[in-house]
C-alpha cells in the first residue's frame, strides 16, 4: 500500500504519517510546502526507505502512483489562514481539485480533513452531521469556511460522477504535541503564555466554547474513517466542552498560578458555541482508543 499525505509535516499531518509508517509494509509519501508545517515533524522518517517528502504546493498538479491520498493541506490556525486569504481559497478549492483529478487516475481512495467551521456560527448546538451552517460568506474567515465547504461540494461531485470513493471527516478543534508555538490557536497561545509568564489573553466575550480533541485520538478517527465504508461526512472530536475563561483558568492552575488573566478585542466572526456530536463516529467508526 502506498499513501500519499498532503499536509504531511503539520500537526496531525505528522502524527498520522507516524501512525501509517508504523505499519510494516506501507509506503508514505508526504506532499507539503512547509507553510505552517515543519520538516522537523517528521525527521525520524527522513532517509528511512519506506519514505518520501516532496516540496511541493497543492494547487500545482502532482504526479505521483499511489493507491490512498490523506488530503490535509491547509493552515488551521486562522492567524495563518487570513494571512493571505485567496491562498487559503486557492488551496482548499485548486489544491482538493488537483488530488481529486489524481484519485481519478488512479482509481485511490481519498480522504479530505474538513472542519468543524463548515457549521459556521451554530444556529444548532451540539453540531450534528446533517445541520447546513450558518457561514457567512463574505467575512474574513470566510476563505477556510466556505473554502472548505466547496471542497466537501467537489469531493462529493467526483464520488457521483466518477465513482472516486471518497472519505469527509469534519475534524473539531485538536491540539497535542508539535504544535508551532506561535501558531495563534488559544491551547497553545495560553500554555505559551503560561510559560513566559505573560498575560493568557482571554478573546471577549470568553464564554466562548470549544471542544478539544488530542491529536492522536483524532488520527485514530482518520484512519478507521478511511478504512471503514462510509464516505462521511463524519465528525471528529471530543465532545468535552469549555468555556476560554474555563480554559485559561485550568492553564493558570496547571502551569502558572501566578500568571494574570487578561481580556481583548475578539476577532470578527468567532463562533460563539461549538461542540461535535460524534453518535455516528461512535456508531459507524468502531470503540475510541483507551
Ligand atoms: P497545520 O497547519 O499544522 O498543518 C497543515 C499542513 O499543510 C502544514 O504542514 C502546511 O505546511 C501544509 N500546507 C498548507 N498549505 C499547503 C499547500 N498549498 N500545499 C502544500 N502544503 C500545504 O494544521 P493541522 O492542525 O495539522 O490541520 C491539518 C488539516 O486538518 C487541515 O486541513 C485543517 O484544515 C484540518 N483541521 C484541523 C483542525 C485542528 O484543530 N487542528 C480542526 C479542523 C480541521
Ligand atoms: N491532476 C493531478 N494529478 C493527476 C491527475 C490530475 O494533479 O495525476 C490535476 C489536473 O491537472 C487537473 C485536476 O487534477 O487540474 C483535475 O483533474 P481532472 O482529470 O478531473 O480534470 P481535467 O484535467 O479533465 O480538467
Ligand atoms: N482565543 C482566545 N485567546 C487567544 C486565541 C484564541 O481567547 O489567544 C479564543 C478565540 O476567540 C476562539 C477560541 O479561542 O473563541 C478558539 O480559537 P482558535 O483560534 O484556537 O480556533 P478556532 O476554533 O477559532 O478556529
Amino acid at each position: 500500500m502506498r499513501i500519499l499525505v498532503t499536509g504531511g509535516a503539520g500537526l496531525i499531518g505528522s502524527h498520522l504519517v507516524d501512525k501509517l509508517m508504523e505499519k510494516e509494509k506501507s509506503e508514505v509519501i508526504v506532499a507539503d510546502n512547509y507553510f505552517t508545517g515543519s520538516k522537523d515533524n517528521l525527521k525520524k522518517w527522513i532517509g528511512h526507505p519506506r519514505f518520501e517528502l516532496i516540496r511541493h504546493d497543492i494547487i500545482r498538479p502532482l504526479f505521483v502512483e499511489v493507491d490512498q491520498i490523506y488530503h490535509l493541506a491547509c493552515p488551521a490556525s486562522p492567524i495563518f489562514y487570513k494571512y493571505n486569504s485567496v491562498k487559503t481559497i486557492k488551496t482548499n478549492v485548486m489544491g482538493t481539485l488537483n488530488m481529486l483529478g489524481l484519485a481519478k487516475r488512479l482509481r485511490a481512495r481519498i480522504l479530505f480533513t474538513s472542519t468543524s467551521e463548515v457549521y459556521g456560527d451554530s444556529l444548532e448546538h451540539p453540531q450534528k452531521e446533517t445541520y447546513w451552517g450558518n457561514v457567512n460568506p463574505i467575512g474574513v474567515r470566510s476563505c477556510y469556511d466556505e473554502g472548505k465547504r466547496m471542497a466537501e461540494t467537489l469531493m462529493f461531485d467526483y464520488h457521483r460522477q466518477y465513482g472516486i470513493e471518497i472519505r469527509i471527516a469534519r475534524i473539531f478543534n485538536t491540539y497535542g504535541p508539535r504544535m508551532n508555538i506561535d501558531d495563534g490557536r488559544v491551547v497553545s497561545n495560553f500554555i505559551a503564555q503560561a510559560i513566559r509568564n505573560e498575560p493568557l489573553t482571554v478573546q471577549l466575550p470568553g464564554t466562548q466554547t470549544r471542544s478539544f480533541c488530542y491529536v492522536l485520538d483524532l488520527v485514530d478517527g482518520l484512519t478507521q474513517l478511511m478504512e471503514g465504508t462510509d464516505t462521511g461526512p463524519i465528525n471528529l472530536g471530543n465532545p468535552g466542552e469549555f468555556t476560554m475563561n474555563e480554559l485559561a483558568k485550568a492553564v493558570q492552575e496547571l502551569i502558572n498560578p501566578e500568571v494574570q488573566i487578561s481580556e481583548v478585542e475578539n476577532t470578527p466572526d468567532d463562533p460563539r458555541q461549538r461542540k461535535p456530536d460524534i453518535t455516528k463516529a461512535k456508531e459507524r467508526l468502531g470503540v475510541p482508543r483507551t
